[in-house]
């Protein structure tokens, strides 16, 4: 016998705090980021059921919104990136700390 769902809902994105600590934010440089995640999950009448999508650990600052982790994302434009002089991480040229070794620039 075949079972059948009927979905009332659909997939929701859901912001999930996965360090509360303050981490040090690479575009503004305060401890005003934590480390975020954003999950997707089945949700049936407005209540999660499952995840269905486990989303990339990010750096949100309170401040100045997402700063996007080392390697991920678009890559920024090679004109506008720096490299960092420590660890040579190629970084947006408005970061005042590397997101990878986290030094000042
Ligand atoms: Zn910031
Ligand atoms: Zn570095």
């Amino acid at each position: 016998m075949e079972s059948f769902f009927v979905f009332i809902g659909g997939i929701q994105p859901r912001r999930v705090t996965v360090d509360p600590a303050p981490r040090r934010c690479p575009r503004c440089g305060r401890l005003t980021a934590t480390l975020q995640r954003i999950d997707h999950y089945l949700s049936l009448f407005f209540i999660p059921l499952l995840r269905v999508k486990r989303g990339e650990d990010t750096l949100v600052c309170s401040r100045c919104g997402e700063a996007p982790a080392a390697g991920s994302g678009p890559e920024p434009d090679a004109t506008a990136a720096r490299f960092c002089r420590f660890c040579r991480e190629p970084f947006p040229a408005d970061y005042v700390y590397c997101p990878r070794c986290g030094r000042r620039m």
